[in-house]
């Protein structure tokens, strides 16, 4: 059994997209054992994205991820990591697959509607980010 984070970015909550992105979750058997609405502040999205400290685009998609409100989940499952993420598809939407999230709804590579995680460790990481042990059910 394998966990993962998902966020519904800024994008995808102000285009009407939280249904539809839970509606794919649940048609493919994967299990929502937190969720919660939020809206970061600079602080905490800098701190979220903290790897990508040193890319060019960090300014902009930390401004970006703290533009409206977000809703995080954790996700449950067997191999979920890669399962949600061939969900979300490629990070620049022009190349996701068809029929994927990103390909589907995302105006750009920055807002792209949907994060997961991308391997256990990160996952363990941003879980521990926006939970605390009694908000997930197991
Ligand atoms: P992900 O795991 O598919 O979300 O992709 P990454 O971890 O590489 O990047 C994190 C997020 O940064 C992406 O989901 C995008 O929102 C944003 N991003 C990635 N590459 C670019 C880029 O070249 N330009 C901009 N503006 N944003 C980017």
């Amino acid at each position: 059994m394998e966990r993962t984070l998902s966020i519904i970015k800024p994008d995808g909550v102000s285009h009407g997209l939280i249904g539809e992105v839970i509606k794919r979750l649940e048609k493919n058997h994967i299990k929502i054992i937190a969720i919660k609405m939020i809206q970061m502040n600079q602080k905490q999205a800098q701190g979220f994205y903290a790897v990508h400290k040193d890319r060019p685009f960090f300014n902009s998609l930390t401004t970006f991820m703290t533009s409206g409100p977000v809703v995080v989940m954790v996700l449950e499952g067997n191999n979920v990591i890669s399962k949600y993420r061939d969900l979300m598809g490629a990070t620049n939407y022009k190349e996701a697959a068809e029929g994927t999230i990103r390909k589907d709804f995302a105006t750009d590579i920055e807002k792209n509607v949907v994060h997961g995680s991308d391997a256990p460790e990160t996952a363990a990481f941003e879980i521990g980010y926006f939970f605390n042990s009694f908000e997930i059910m197991s």
